[in-house]
């Protein structure tokens, strides 16, 4: 062993004793330093197999409203798990590598699934600016990195804004409300998008209110095919 590595090991066991690296789902320090969710974690998240399922119930929250090609959720939202857990880590505790390690799955999933084929761009669902400030990164951003790890597909953050608030317990009909005052989201380049197939990302969906409204956005341009992932599907 050398002298640099066991220097660094002897940080990492000095660093662990005020701030213990435990894994984002249990809370389990049984875990190698290089990885934020235990592989017992990522094995019992509770998948929805939707990547395959034509009509499955995300593609239905979309149904009249934008034209989605296929769209899908890696995970069930269940409270007090470990998903739950594992989500709030990557949104409000800076765990982006839980971020990263989550959106990898994702995008296995739909590597893997052929409904989610040929798709040309990952556009993130944009936060309000001064939200993204506050947090100090864009959660969506943090996934389409894990996802664009695996499709090897780029990322485009700047071709939508978003230029309203909304809080994420956001209900439907206060996104419509917004939406006959002006949108809520605003093309900022449209060209890189046009002629595109788009996969829209974020992390959780309820009602869909804010990626139907993103994803009309993103059809003003002219795009080819819209497809959207989220990491979780948290039923009403
Ligand atoms: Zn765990």
């Amino acid at each position: 062993m050398s002298g640099l590595s066991q220097a660094t090991d002897w940080l990492h066991a000095f660093g662990t004793l005020f701030y213990p690296h435990l894994c984002a789902g249990c809370g389990s320090n049984n875990i190698a330093r290089d990885e934020a969710i235990c592989h017992h974690c990522i094995a019992h998240f509770p998948v929805t197999g939707f990547e395959n399922q034509s009509g499955n119930p995300i593609e239905k929250l979309f149904w009249g409203r934008i034209p989605v090609t296929a769209a899908s959720s890696q995970f069930y939202f269940t409270r007090s798990s470990t998903i739950q857990n594992a989500l709030h880590a990557l949104k409000y505790k800076s765990n982006q590598e839980a971020g990263i390690v989550m959106g990898r799955l994702l995008g296995y999933s739909l590597k893997l699934s052929n409904r989610f084929s040929n798709i040309d761009l990952i556009v993130p669902l944009p936060l309000y600016p001064q939200k993204e400030k506050s947090r100090g990164y864009n959660q969506a951003n943090i996934i389409s990195a894990g996802i664009q790890e695996v499709l090897k597909i780029p990322v485009i953050t700047d071709a939508v804004a978003r230029i309203r608030y909304t809080d994420s317990q956001t209900h439907k009909n206060r996104i419509e409300r917004w939406k006959n005052v002006g949108d809520v989201f605003s093309l900022q380049k449209p060209a890189l998008l046009k002629g595109k197939n788009i996969l829209l990302t974020d992390d959780v969906i309820t009602t869909g209110a804010s990626l139907e409204a993103c994803g009309e956005t993103i059809c003003k341009a002219e795009i080819g095919a819209l497809f959207i992932a989220t990491l979780a599907f948290a039923d009403q």
